[in-house]
């Protein structure tokens, strides 16, 4: 039988996320909006519990520190396991019902410590376990195409000496460490592209500017440079064997961890959005029921009723990649399907929360547009809306990415 309650523990930490998201995170949101670039203070008393809880052994509030496949946490069935992944996306997702930027910021939660507890050895969780660790992939030359990198790692004696540039690095300022992409032999191609954690102090390693942007002001999005940027040979996260037949599965195996939580992201913005358009509508008199064919009401609560509907998928979709990361079973294809249809409800809703609460919501007295201008990056960034689609496709038709392009 299908059992849709999340587990009591779960349950407990999503609440407490909750917690955080509306008394901290909602009376800043509008704030650090307006004050680009500006450091949110406030979450230093965060970072201050963050670090407790961790200590505790108590899940973290925000979510992109992910979880290891194999860190089973509380055990409602016999054989199912809901673990960090799970845990992580249920706290990504209230956190960013709060405000997604603020969430992008949080201290030590950043996409890059997804890609470590992914991926790390037992040693280098120990080291990196409790950084704060941005991600960077893309360069200059490329975005969707992570196969181009162009970033070179030299091992010279027992260091890695890195070269190139890496831009749009969400947290790419504040965070500790940066988790980069770079390849240790060019004439190899995608197989020798690995990943390095690269400490913030590292010799060589500078941020060149940060960015302006439509939304998710609070968050900072710098541009990176790596001139013979020196860190230690044991960085490397995973094998520092190039396996040809391999190929990419290394690094790319990240993304099967951190979409579901970028998916979350969307689906908390996308749940802030329906529950003010409810409380206007009900405001306006318009009522939305549940007895009646949508056909037989009001529009707007006909709208209101498909894009709930498109919100519950996108939550179940999200929930389903978590747990088969959580049971170690593979989860690319519902990743990407999770993050395709979340990031596409969340800019479809909040859009349409906007258009449906009028002049009210394109105004800043409320927070429908911010959250209409937010919502966009969370189907770009971690791969494209259409690149989401790509993968799903070459999945179910058994194709590989020189099939189908
Ligand atoms: C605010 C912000 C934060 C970011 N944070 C990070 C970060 O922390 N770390 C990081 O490494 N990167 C980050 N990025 C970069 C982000 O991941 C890239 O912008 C994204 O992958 C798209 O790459 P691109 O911008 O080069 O677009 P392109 O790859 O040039 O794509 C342009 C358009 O073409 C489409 N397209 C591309 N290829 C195909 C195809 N094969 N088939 C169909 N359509 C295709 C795309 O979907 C898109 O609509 C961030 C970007 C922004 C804006």
């Amino acid at each position: 039988m299908i059992n849709l309650e999340l587990p009591k523990k779960l349950r407990a930490s999503a609440n407490q996320a909750h917690q955080v998201a509306a008394q901290i995170f909602r009376p800043i949101s509008r704030k650090y909006d307006l004050a680009e670039h500006e450091y949110p203070v406030e979450l230093d008393t965060m970072a201050a519990m963050v670090e407790g809880l961790a200590d505790s052994g108590t899940q973290k509030i925000g979510g992109a520190a992910g979880g290891r496949n194999d860190e089973a946490g509380d055990v409602e069935f016999v054989s199912n396991a809901n673990g960090g992944n799970m845990s992580a996306l249920l706290n990504a997702l209230e956190t960013s019902w709060g405000d997604v930027g603020l969430m992008l910021t949080i201290p030590y939660q950043g996409l890059g410590n997804a890609a470590i507890a992914a991926v790390a050895t037992d040693e280098q969780l120990a080291r990196f376990g409790k950084v704060w660790a941005s991600m960077a992939i893309t360069e200059p030359s490329f975005g969707s195409d992570s196969a181009a990198v162009t970033t070179t790692a030299v091992l010279d004696g027992d260091e890695w000496v890195l070269n190139g540039e890496k831009i749009f690095v969400t947290a790419g300022e504040r965070s500790t460490h940066i988790v980069v992409w770079a390849t240790v032999d060019k004439s190899l191609g995608r197989a020798a592209i690995k990943s390095f954690v690269v400490p913030r102090d590292a010799p060589g390693l500078s941020v060149a500017r940060l960015e302006h942007k439509l939304g998710i002001k609070a968050s900072d999005t710098a541009v990176l440079l790596l001139q013979d940027c020196r860190i230690p040979a044991d960085n490397i996260l995973g094998s520092p064997e190039v396996n040809v037949e391999k190929g990419f599965a290394g690094v790319m195996q990240t993304f099967d961890n951190t979409r579901p939580l970028v998916a979350a992201m969307a689906i908390g913005v996308t749940r802030a959005a329906l529950e003010e358009l409810r409380a206007i509508l009900t405001d306006a008199g318009v009522e939305i029921s549940y007895d009646t064919p949508a056909m037989n009401q009001h529009a707007a609560a006909a709208e209101f009723l498909r894009m709930e509907a498109d919100y519950e998928s996108a939550y179940l979709l999200a929930l389903r990649a978590a747990w088969m990361a959580d049971n170690k079973k593979p989860n690319s294809l519902e990743a990407s399907m999770s993050k395709a249809k979340a990031g596409r409800t969340g800019t479809d809703v909040t859009l349409k929360a906007v258009e449906l609460a009028g002049s009210l919501g394109y105004s800043q007295r409320l927070l429908l547009e911010k959250w209409g201008r937010d919502s966009k990056i969370l189907d770009i960034f971690e791969g494209t809306q259409q690149i989401q689609q790509l993968i799903v496709a070459r999945r179910v038709l058994g194709k590989t990415s020189a099939e189908l392009k």
